[in-house]
């Protein structure tokens, strides 16, 4: 992100999905508390980090503020236009603006359909490049934009390795010219060693046409490799949001700072601290009150009965605890 180009593209405001728990005869109505009270900016060029342990919240999080699942309460502002007013045809229309790249290259791609029809597929849906020969001239150019060439477009999917396969994914990510693409664990289903190349297409292709990125990852490496900011999720809520250098040098919640001091090789702080945590996460569907990180925070005090309050603890750096100066000035230098 640059500092001159600060447009707020996505602005999410207490968003809430809760899934009703289905066949609960007995006393008042059930929910699995999927995401509770989000709210957080993306800003137009940047990639913005989401991270947490799987079943945080993260997938369904990115689907609700595209309203692919309808929220359970909220606002979401995209590109100026309020999300939540449109009819179906109108969000059906912006679809165009908004791609989501997933994890898994081998069963998001059909099978029995060329790169060509594939990577045409999104145009036809939206009407779009409609003179004659159009649609294949941009499926040329997208390929190439890819690092793939025109004598792949009649090819099949099974034909191309993992890395080749999600270029073609990413290529019809981009049909559309989207301005925004979520990009939900693009890389974890590759080895190794494509995936720094996965990585830096990603980066290169936002430099050159702008794009905005909501990259979920559990993957810390990744995250501080190719985010410009991050947000940690737990139990269905951000517990912080900062730049990538205040969370990987600076990290102030508990939680953060256990999840880094678990993967050594990124930031600083893994490198000074291992942070066991006790017990597993608990479930979504009877979540701990007061500050749902708790039941396992080795902080944990009176205090943290009560629901914290997200606070900026340092420009543009929030987190959601309680006791986050005291632990941050007790922590050696
Ligand atoms: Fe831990 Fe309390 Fe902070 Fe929650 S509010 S993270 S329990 S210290």
């Amino acid at each position: 992100m640059t500092q001159s180009d600060p447009r707020v593209l996505l602005d999410v405001e207490d968003v809430c999905k809760w899934f009703p728990i289905k066949g609960w005869p007995f006393g008042p109505k059930r929910y699995v508390q999927a995401v509770n009270h989000v709210s957080f900016h993306l800003y137009e060029g940047e990639t913005l980090g989401l991270v947490g342990e799987s079943g945080c919240g993260k997938t369904t999080l990115a689907r609700t503020v595209l309203r692919l699942i309808e929220p359970t309460q909220g606002s979401i502002q995209f590109d100026d236009v309020d999300l939540m007013a449109q009819s179906k045809r109108q969000l059906r229309a912006m679809r165009k603006d908004m791609q989501i790249v997933f994890q898994d290259p081998y069963s998001s791609l059909h099978p029995r359909m060329t790169v060509r029809q594939i990577i045409e597929e999104p145009m036809r849906i939206r009407g779009l490049y409609t003179e004659p020969g159009a649609r294949e001239a941009r499926v040329k150019e997208l390929l190439q934009m890819v690092g793939l060439n025109e004598t792949h477009m009649d090819r099949y999917p099974h034909e191309f390795s993992g890395g080749q396969r999600q270029r073609i994914v990413i290529a019809r990510a981009l049909a559309t010219q989207p301005k925004l693409i979520i990009c939900d664990e693009p890389v974890s289903a590759l080895d190794v060693s494509v995936r720094a190349q996965i990585l830096n297409l990603l980066q290169d292709l936002q430099q050159q046409l702008g794009l905005t990125y909501l990259f979920i990852s559990h993957d810390l490496s990744v995250v501080e490799h190719i985010c410009d900011r991050v947000a940690i999720m737990y139990l269905g809520q951000m517990v912080e949001l900062g730049s990538n250098e205040a969370i990987f040098r600076h990290p102030l919640h508990p939680y953060t700072k256990a999840l880094l001091s678990a993967a050594p090789r990124v930031g600083q702080f893994g490198r000074r601290d291992r942070i066991i945590l006790e017990g597993d996460i608990p479930s979504p569907a009877d979540p701990p009150s007061g500050c749902r990180f708790r039941t396992r925070c080795p902080y944990a005090a009176e205090c943290c009965a009560q629901e914290p309050k997200w606070v900026e603890a340092e420009p543009g750096h929030f987190i959601f605890c309680h006791r986050f100066q005291e632990l941050d000035m007790a922590a050696p230098a």
